[in-house]
């Protein structure tokens, strides 16, 4: 007997599929600007020096490998709650905000939907809605769907330019096609694949609409710091949201802003109405986690939060953070300023206007094809590319081949 009977070889990620190709490919000159993880100047994964200093102190001070709680470690929790929504803000000081810390920001996701799936007033009976931007992260509508969600789009990247905002596209959805009842998806900052946020008006706008609405707003955020490059700039869409009066729910990624890919930490977030409602909603939070990991992993939550616990190590970390963000913005204007060297008259305006680890450039799937046959430059089938992967040792190749098939 074999319950395996049957049983069919699933699809690859896209995404890290792309990566295997990229390994498999014997060509002496090739390029991988697929996935979404940060490389120095040699193209090489990086250590930040304060994660590094925070991680010997540590080291030093670690006195046993207990379990932590089911809510993770409770500084970590106060400290990234702090991060996000900014140590004064009025449900901080009002001790209103759950947090419990997850599984980098797809466990904050998985989480936080799996909370709005189980809560009596979405869905209003029937399978409970999250709206996510067209396009979105392609984790998201997975987590969504495994969490028990109904997935349904409203439009984000505009259809004729496909590098720019389609705001009125957008609201129009918020605003009318929305059911009242559901979850709205948004990307705090940086979104992904696109690098196309909303303005601070825009926003404020957004948020104006949503509050018409009974519905639930919920942040992801992967990028706190690494988008801009200051980590208060990269909050302010939460921020002015939370202001506005939402009760957010708000997932946190440390993956990128601090290189902590590997070590998973995260935390998943909720405003409250009050200091009780705090507790019976971590309550509940935990009542989410315990039969799926019973706990997260306490390493990589102990290094956040020694960073964020002391003034000096966090300003060290935030000059570091502003550095990555700061290469690749570098990245970004030699691409579009090689493009126009090579006689490219196209409009490269959109891969500078873009912003985070993304460029979306606007080449067809074909296109995308073509990169990857002719020149061994890997990017995903939306015409992603991940800026982290340039150096200036590639810039002028990968320009060249853009410019080659765009021509
Ligand atoms: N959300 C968005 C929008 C992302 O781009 C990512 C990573 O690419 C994540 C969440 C989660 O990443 P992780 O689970 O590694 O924190």
């Amino acid at each position: 007997y074999s319950s395996w009977t049957g049983v069919e070889l699933a699809p690859a990620d896209p995404i890290i599929g792309l990566t295997q190709a990229f390994k498999d490919d014997p060509a002496a000159t090739k390029v991988l600007l697929g996935v979404g993880a940060y490389r120095d100047g040699d193209g090489k994964p990086v250590v930040l020096p304060s994660v590094k200093k925070a991680e010997e102190r540590v080291v030093a001070s670690l006195q046993d490998h207990e379990y932590a709680a089911i809510s993770g470690l409770a500084d970590f929790c106060r400290l990234s709650v702090a991060f996000a929504l900014g140590a004064d803000s009025k449900p901080v000081v009002e001790n209103r905000v759950a947090c419990v810390q997850t599984l980098s920001g797809t466990g904050a996701c998985r989480v936080g939907l799996a909370m709005l799936e189980r809560l009596p007033a979405v869905g209003g009976g029937g399978k409970p809605i999250v709206y996510v931007p067209s396009p979105t992260w392609g984790n998201h509508p997975n987590i969504a769907k495994d969490a028990g969600l109904e997935v349904r789009r409203y439009r984000y990247l505009d259809d004729k330019t496909k590098t720019s905002l389609d705001f009125e596209g957008l609201m129009e959805d918020l605003e009318h096609t929305v059911e009242p009842g559901s979850a709205i998806l948004l990307h705090a900052c940086a979104h992904n694949p696109t690098g196309v946020d909303p303005s601070r008006e825009q926003w404020a706008r957004i948020s104006r609409a949503l509050a018409q609405k009974d519905v639930q707003v919920f942040f992801d955020c992967a990028y706190q710091g690494f988008a801009s490059g200051d980590p208060e700039n990269d909050a302010w869409a939460i921020r002015k949201f939370v202001e506005d009066g939402h009760n957010i729910l708000l997932a946190q990624s440390y993956a990128k802003n601090f290189g902590l890919y590997g070590e998973r930490v995260g935390a998943l977030s909720a405003v409250c109405e009050d200091p009780q409602q705090a507790k019976a909603l971590e309550s509940q939070l935990k009542r989410i986690i315990r039969p799926m990991y019973s706990n997260p992993p306490v390493h990589g939550a102990r290094v956040v939060a020694t960073v964020l616990a002391d003034p000096n190590l966090k300003a060290r970390w935030a000059d570091e953070c502003k550095q990555m963000a700061d290469r690749i913005q570098g990245m970004r204007l030699a691409l579009k300023s090689s493009l126009e060297d090579l006689g490219s008259t196209k409009d490269w305006s959109h891969i500078t206007a873009q912003i985070g680890m993304f460029a979306f450039t606007g080449l067809t799937q074909d296109q995308v094809l073509t990169l990857r046959q002719r020149f061994h430059i890997y990017c995903t089938l939306d015409g992603r590319i991940s800026v982290a992967g340039l150096t200036s040792a590639n810039v002028h190749y990968v320009a060249q081949a853009i410019h080659e098939i765009t021509n």
